[in-house]
């Protein structure tokens, strides 16, 4: 589609919208995007209305790199996304971030340019205010505090935090990037929250535009320094090469570093040794899956801030059939909220298990081969047979390696396995697709996008 920068807002909604049907159920569409509406539409930012806060946190939750996409597609050019709660006459709604864009600008420096790797997420809502202290993360609380109190000066250089999916890694990441923006004395800490996917990202875009000694200096001068997701740096050695040197520039000139992984940095895989090693010099320390106390109260927590009454046994409901994960904890409670909202009913504990019922008993259901086929076959809009088949149209052949390469990386099932589910291909046709793809994936900011969708859609679907 042809770029066009003078697109009226109101087309531009319509357009958009009919994008986003197309890459998410009716249902989903229906509850989440239907009542949404354009507020304003700029050289470099979309503002969308939404009806209710939990609004915001559910699309920032699952659907950020979809709108990411869809307004890239129409626009080519890409913007930050912000939202306005407006239904802010309600009583019940008594939510912090209402009206406030949730990503605030950047404070830009007055001389320099402002390069894509500046553009930095930082997420008010996650702070250690709103962070509920448990067993099971009381001491990964405890080392964030005091490292964000006095970043750099503590022994826990750098920090390192690893725990399993939806445990609180990034809002205490997070937390720890708000607390250092806004309540250290008005010291001014230059801190830098990434992911290390975006890091990654952002290293390939530099190298294709000839930015990389911008891109290294950008992070070189940080005073706090917070990589999430470490794990996803694995095999990508020029990543890792850059990354230590900036962790060792800035270790060495005593500035705060913190990490999150999702294994013990001793079992992380595909990563160089040197690293790993720099990982155990500080703190490493661990986020267990909440216990039921804990799970009630973040609940509670999040129904406060929602400023909604719920009774205390759909609290004890949702926690007894949600135990390992506060993502999906928070979920359901969305999910219960927008229910009611949408159907003007007040929540009751028949409500809760109709519509949270179904839910809880597909819960566990894995990622398997088969719905990875579906939603990349669906992606690419090509049918089931011909990403099985033998085809070697470009398109179906890279869609091909994309889904071996996802049922890999996001199943447990052995590469033979895998090869049966292709239309009985061998071992070695799947390692081929493998590699092919993490070879390009550096490389290529197209496929490292179709890649990141495609996992984005496969673990919440
Ligand atoms: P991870 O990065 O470990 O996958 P997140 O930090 O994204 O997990 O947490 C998932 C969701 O659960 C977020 O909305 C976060 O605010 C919430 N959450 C996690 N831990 C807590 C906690 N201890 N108190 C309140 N909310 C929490
Ligand atoms: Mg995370």
């Amino acid at each position: 589609m042809e770029p066009d920068f003078s697109l009226d807002q109101h087309i531009f909604w319509d357009r958009f919208l009919e994008v986003v049907k197309e890459r998410v159920n009716n249902q989903s569409f229906n509850t989440w995007f239907k009542p949404l509406g354009i507020v304003d539409l700029s050289e470099d930012s979309l503002v969308i209305s939404v009806p209710k806060s939990y609004y915001q946190s559910w699309l920032e939750e699952h659907y950020l790199s979809l709108l990411n996409s869809a307004s890239q597609q129409l626009l080519d050019r890409s913007v930050s996304i912000t939202f306005i709660v407006t239904d802010t006459g309600d009583a019940v709604d008594k939510s912090p971030v209402k009206k406030v864009p949730s990503y605030p600008a950047i404070p830009q420096k007055d001389v320099e340019q402002q390069y894509f790797f500046e553009q930095q997420v930082i997420n008010p809502r996650f702070t250690f205010d709103s962070f509920v202290i448990g067993n099971s993360n009381q001491f990964a609380h405890a080392a964030s505090k005091a490292v964000a109190e006095s970043p750099g000066t503590t022994a826990f250089n750098p920090l390192v935090i690893y725990g399993g999916v939806g445990l609180g890694k990034t809002h205490i990441l997070q937390a720890i990037a708000n607390h250092c923006l806004h309540c250290n004395n008005g010291d001014r800490n230059r801190v830098i929250v990434v992911s290390s996917e975006k890091f990654t990202m952002d290293f390939i875009m530099s190298i294709q535009n000839n930015l990389t000694h911008q891109y290294s200096n950008y992070y070189r001068t940080s005073d706090v320094l917070l990589v999430d997701d470490i794990q996803f740096f694995n095999n990508k050695e020029r990543t890792q090469e850059e990354f230590f040197h900036i962790f060792n520039a800035l270790h060495q000139s005593g500035k705060q570093i913190v990490l999150t992984m999702d294994r013990p940095p001793s079992q992380l895989k595909g990563l160089a040794d040197r690293l790993i090693n720099r990982f155990q010099w500080g703190l490493v320390t661990d986020i267990q899956p909440p216990d039921f106390e804990t799970r009630v109260a973040i609940l509670k927590k999040k129904a406060d801030v929602d400023g909604v009454f719920i009774e205390n046994a759909i609290f004890d409901y949702i926690a007894e059939n949600i135990t390992s994960n506060i993502r999906e904890l928070e979920g359901s409670l969305i999910r219960l909220l927008a229910y009611s909202s949408l159907r003007g009913q007040d929540i009751c504990l028949d409500m809760a298990k109709r519509v949270l019922g179904e839910m809880f008993m597909k819960k566990t259901k894995p990622i398997t081969i088969e719905s990875i086929q579906k939603i990349v076959s669906d992606y690419f809009s090509i049918t089931n047979n011909l990403l099985m088949g033998n085809s070697r149209r470009k398109e179906v052949a890279v869609a091909r390696h994309i889904a071996i390469y996802l049922s890999k990386k996001l199943t447990d099932s052995s590469l033979k396995t895998i090869g049966l589910h292709f239309g009985g291909r061998d071992h070695s046709t799947v390692i081929h697709s493998i590699n092919n793809v993490e070879k390009k994936y550096m490389k290529d900011a197209t496929l490292s996008k179709h890649i990141m969708n495609l996992t984005d859609k496969a673990r919440n679907s």
